[in-house]
């Protein structure tokens, strides 16, 4: 909570001017985001402060201290911080630093204090430190008022936050790339909105579970004491909730359960985790535990050992009880246990859970899991699986901020190790192919963004730079902020072939399956999509540039007679309108000496789990959305665009493009633009022609008419 406090606090300084400093050293106001929960992190500030106090005397620094600060600390903080304010009064902040110090902090209870700020503060964003994992708080406070516990004290009562602003600010998240929400608070399960009642906590979720995208949701914290049959039931019909509950239990014993103000029994938990284990068997179970609690006997230390054992978590936050001034355990009780008989109790518990722990990891050998990578550190990657085990394996470090399949090799008590995993089904491709404005792009970006893939272009004109409208490149807004490949990639006056293509898409498309997204290979170029699907080898034979200069002055009408006698077979295949295929060839079977044909049809095993999918489109409705393109690319400056790339590549092949080679008649006086725009329209309604004819011949294509049934083949595919 007090991390996503501070995003919001780094929003609102950069928001009226200031910069992130280097470091302490070198920054003029330093703000200290105070967590009281333990008296460690308390005493942590004090450390803190006089240190920076003490550069104080060499440069100017402001220091402002923030967060939850129990009542008796605020008195003490005032004489070492310039600003002391309250987090709820973030949205005043503004003002409040334009004084030379300022003090603003009330009791967090005070009603007027609460009527003035209550959430508000939450409404402001927040400068999040990473776009994949993504925290959004959702409540403030508590009102439970647990005897050790300072929190409803420092941060006042339970305030929830509109759900419909929580959904926006996860929908935001995601839209950017975020791959896991945190959805936070003190006491998540006990949430209702404000402006709707029907939207509890189970409703929440479900209402970001629909949000669309490949993400995961994760929540922190819950009390035993508000975890409804519904919630269960949700987390166990969700795909994106993930199968990790921290559920705290606090002691094991019910007299020191009943002490802290826990409502709750041991027996009553224990009977909650075995519905939450039965509807959800795969989850993973962390708990939080004081030890050394006032009254803690050694036999009622004995109860919290014991539920370690039967209810074997898979982790446990436990921490040493240290009394919380203005609590009631502080005033009340005794803080009767010494520090060694804390400290033992501690290492006994962490014993006891080392052992139950590494057994339940040990349980994940062998097996392939989906991890988000968070952090890449010395060399290793580090990550999360869906049950929040720490992984550790070897990567590259720009797969930080992905999910990425990890077989996994080894456990410990508190992490496994693994290694990228190579699995069949992390290589799977989707392909989707359809003549020319057929809606290629539409589609896929539409599915790309279902099925958190990235886009390939197969496109043998798109691979040139420079060549916008001609080419039909589809703009940054068609793209909807999908990542394309293989598009802009070389200059029109550079060679490129299919062989390079095939190079370059089979590593492109590894990267992304190894980043764990699912990549979609778009296109019209036939060669381009079936030399990647079949991994054809494609003769290496150099340009023979003498020869490729005769042949650029034939007609293609010429090379295509000198391609047939050369080779009759493959003569019937070839685009007869491609010029620069027809030189290739040539080339080939002159340099060879055997037919060009037979050569290139070398297939190798395929290297990837294929869905190939074709857009169907009747002839009438291909014809006018092919006029209806073309006269909109003439509308957006195509004689312009062609006009300066005849200029700047002359004759280059690639030119000899549809769309841009009727432009050369009419440069040179020979046609009018009507005729341009009615050849254009022509060539590219026999190019469609030509699509489909190859297509055809390909049995593995699924053709479809609609988005849902190539959605449908897709979760087929992937199941
Ligand atoms: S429920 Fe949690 S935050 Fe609220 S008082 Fe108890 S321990 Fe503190």
């Amino acid at each position: 909570m007090n991390k996503s406090d501070s995003e919001r606090i780094a929003f609102l300084l950069k928001k009226i001017g200031y910069k992130k400093a280097p470091s302490i050293q070198e920054a003029n106001l330093v703000v200290i985001n105070m967590c009281a929960v333990r008296q460690s992190a308390v005493d942590r500030v004090y450390g803190k402060i006089k240190e920076i106090n003490k550069l104080k005397k060499k440069k100017k620094i402001k220091t402002l201290l923030t967060g939850c600060i129990p009542k008796k600390d605020l008195e003490r903080f005032k004489n070492y911080f310039d600003y002391i304010l309250h987090i709820k009064s973030l949205p005043c902040w503004k003002e409040f630093l334009k004084h030379k110090s300022f003090l603003y902090y009330p009791n967090s209870r005070s009603q007027t204090f609460n009527r003035k700020f209550d959430i508000v503060y939450l409404k402001q964003r927040a400068l999040y430190s990473n776009n994949f994992s993504t925290l959004i708080p959702i409540s403030t406070g508590c009102d439970n008022f647990c005897s050790f516990c300072i929190v409803p004290f420092t941060r006042g009562p339970l305030s929830n936050r509109d759900h419909k602003e929580i959904i926006k600010e996860a929908e935001n998240a995601i839209k950017k790339g975020s791959k896991e929400i945190w959805l936070l608070g003190q006491n998540v399960n006990a949430y209702i909105s404000p402006t709707d009642p029907s939207v509890n906590f189970a409703e929440l979720l479900k209402k970001i579970e629909s949000i669309d995208g490949d993400f995961w949701i994760r929540f922190t914290s819950c009390n035993p004491k508000d975890f409804s049959e519904e919630l269960i039931d949700t987390m166990a019909n969700s795909k994106k909730i993930t199968k990790y509950l921290n559920l705290p239990v606090q002691s094991g014993d019910n007299y020191i359960l009943k002490k802290m103000n826990r409502p709750y029994t041991i027996s009553q938990y224990k009977k909650l985790v075995k519905k939450i284990r039965k509807k959800i068997p795969d989850i993973a179970l962390s708990t939080d535990i004081i030890v050394g609690f006032c009254q803690e006997t050694k036999k009622r230390f004995q109860n919290t050992v014991k539920l370690f054992k039967e209810v074997k978590f898979d982790m446990a936050y436990i921490a040493q009880y240290s009394p919380r001034p203005g609590t009631k355990a502080a005033q009340i009780f005794k803080d009767d246990v010494p520090k060694e008989e804390k400290e033992r109790r501690e290492k006994i518990l962490t014993e006891t859970l080392k052992k139950i722990a590494l057994k339940k990891n040990k349980q994940y050998v062998g097996k392939t899991l989906r991890v988000l990578i968070h952090k890449a550190k010395d060399g290793y990657l580090i990550g999360k699986t869906n049950t929040y085990k720490t992984v550790k394996l070897k990567g590259d470090k720009k797969l930080v901020g992905n999910f990425v399949g990890v077989k996994i090799t080894k456990a410990t008590s508190w992490g496994l190790a693994g290694e990228l995993s190579e699995e069949k089904y992390d290589k799977k491709l989707i392909v989707i192919v359809g003549p020319t404005a057929s809606g290629k792009t539409k589609l896929a970006v539409d599915l790309a963004k279902k099925f958190e893939g990235e886009i390939v272009s197969a496109d043998s004109r798109q691979i040139y730079k420079e060549m916008n409208i001609g080419t039909n490149k589809p703009t940054k807004k068609e793209m909807g902020g999908i990542t394309h490949h293989l598009i802009d990639v070389v200059d029109p006056d550079q060679e490129f072939n299919v062989a390079l293509y095939k190079e370059m898409a089979i590593k492109i498309i590894q990267e992304i399956q190894a980043r764990n997204k699912l990549p979609f290979l778009v296109g019209g170029t036939g060669l381009y999509i079936w030399a990647v699907v079949d991994n054809i080898e494609f003769p290496r034979v150099p340009p023979d540039k003498k020869l490729r200069k005769q042949l650029e002055k034939k007609t293609k009408k010429e090379l295509f007679e000198i391609y047939k006698n050369l080779d009759p077979q493959g003569a019937k295949f070839i685009e007869k309108e491609n010029k620069r295929r027809l030189i290739r060839a040539i080339e080939v079977c002159k340099k060879t000496k055997k037919p060009f044909w037979q050569q290139r049809a070398r297939r190798k095993e395929s290297l990837f789990d294929t869905l190939e999918i074709g857009i169907k489109l009747d002839k009438k409705t291909l014809k006018e959305r092919i006029e209806k393109r073309v006269k909109k690319m003439v509308k957006k400056g195509l004689e312009k665009e062609a006009k300066r790339l005849f200029k700047k590549y002359k004759n280059k092949p690639s030119l000899e493009t549809i769309g841009y080679q009727e432009w050369k008649d009419y440069f040179e006086g020979k046609i009018d633009k009507a005729e341009v725009i009615r050849r254009i329209i022509q060539n590219t309604n026999k190019y469609a022609k030509r699509q489909m004819t190859w297509f055809k011949k390909d049995k593995r294509i699924h053709w479809i008419t609609t988005k849902k049934d190539a959605e449908k083949l897709i979760k087929n595919f992937l199941k």
